[in-house]
């Protein structure tokens, strides 16, 4: 069976399974969280921007508390949000973060795109004329910032988010420490053969996000989507062959190939089921089968509100 971590550029190992958090109510995800620890996920993908992370640090106040599980255990990342480019900024979001989450070091913290906006009093998406303000700080001023937080102690590893190749290839020529991972989308209807060569080439571990195609998101209107992901029957077919579901063959197809991958869950059954992926192996063709569905179908719209129109906006498909 395949490797359950993968070994970062900083020396640590990052667990190739995590808990996706966005889009889980406070009232909820501390549940999921618990629930999720109990089931043997040790890797955690939190950002500020979620407006959730005191819930899911309450879960790891209670079970660290409770003395089973030791903080080294766990793997913890959180996210630089676009409002806190500037230098200035990094720091203090940082630290809001680490206060929320109730750790006194993270082990991964990554800047969650390229694409700055001003921070007008934290606000998450400032706005004017229904569209978001942006703002022209650039990101490698942004990841200075971020490499001081590795250099002062207070997280172990840092990485980027949404990033495209020339924006990896400008950062990798101005940086002191190089990013560890970039999380991008990723599943078999996208699955940016390109992007995912380069990152390999330069050591840079990729995180899977939207496994399932984030199925919760509604479709916008006059798109032409492809049928679900977790209905798709090429996909149904080779989890049957496996005595497996569907959610299970989407994460078994990124950690099988050493890259990690964080499926979001606040259902206690489903959070248990996407996590028992150790007991069965994909076939190089099953792979290659699956590999054989991308359309290029993105389905987290980054071009919202004129977004399309930033400096650094990495999608040039979209
Ligand atoms: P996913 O592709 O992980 O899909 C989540 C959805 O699938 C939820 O509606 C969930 O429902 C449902 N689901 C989960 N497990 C199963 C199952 N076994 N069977 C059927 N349905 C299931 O979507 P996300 O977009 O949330 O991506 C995962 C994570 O990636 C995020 O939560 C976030 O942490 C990260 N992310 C990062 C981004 C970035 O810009 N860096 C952008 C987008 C996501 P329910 O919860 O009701 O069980």
């Amino acid at each position: 069976m395949s490797s359950k971590a993968v070994t970062l550029l900083s020396g640590r190992c990052m667990p190739l399974l995590g808990l996706g958090t966005w889009q889980a109510p406070p009232g909820v995800v501390q549940e999921a969280a618990e629930v999720a620890l109990d089931a043997g996920y040790r890797h955690f993908d939190c950002a500020y921007f979620y407006q959730n992370e005191a819930e899911i640090g309450a879960a790891f106040q209670k079970k660290l508390g409770e003395g089973r599980l030791a903080r080294d255990e766990l793997y913890v990342a959180s996210k630089l949000w676009n409002s806190f480019h500037a230098p200035q900024d990094v720091k203090p979001a940082f630290l809001k973060s680490l206060m929320m989450l109730k750790l006194d070091y993270l082990d991964l913290y990554l800047m969650h795109s390229p694409m700055g906006f001003p921070n007008i009093n934290g606000e998450l998406m400032p706005q004017k004329d229904g569209l978001l303000l942006q703002s022209d700080v650039d990101y490698v001023n942004t990841w200075r910032a971020m490499e001081e937080l590795v250099e002062e102690g207070l997280v172990k590893s840092v990485g980027v988010s949404n990033f495209n190749i020339s924006q990896l290839e400008r950062l990798l020529s101005a940086c002191r420490i190089q990013p560890a991972v970039n999380q991008v989308e990723l599943h078999p209807y996208l699955t940016q053969p390109r992007l995912v060569e380069y990152c390999k080439s330069k050591g840079i571990a990729l995180t899977a996000y939207s496994p399932f195609g984030c199925p919760a998101l509604p479709s916008p209107p006059g798109e032409n989507r492809p049928e679900p992901l977790l209905e798709n029957p090429t996909v149904n077919e080779i989890a049957q062959k496996h005595g497996k579901t569907s959610a299970q063959v989407l994460i078994r197809f990124h950690i099988q190939r050493g890259i990690a991958t964080i499926p979001k869950s606040i259902t206690p059954s489903r959070i248990v089921e996407n996590a028992q992926v150790y007991d069965f192996h994909l076939t190089d063709k099953e792979i290659q089968t699956l590999e054989g569905l991308n359309c290029n179908a993105r389905f987290i719209k980054w071009n919202l509100l004129g977004m399309e129109t930033h400096k650094h906006f990495p999608f040039g498909d979209q």
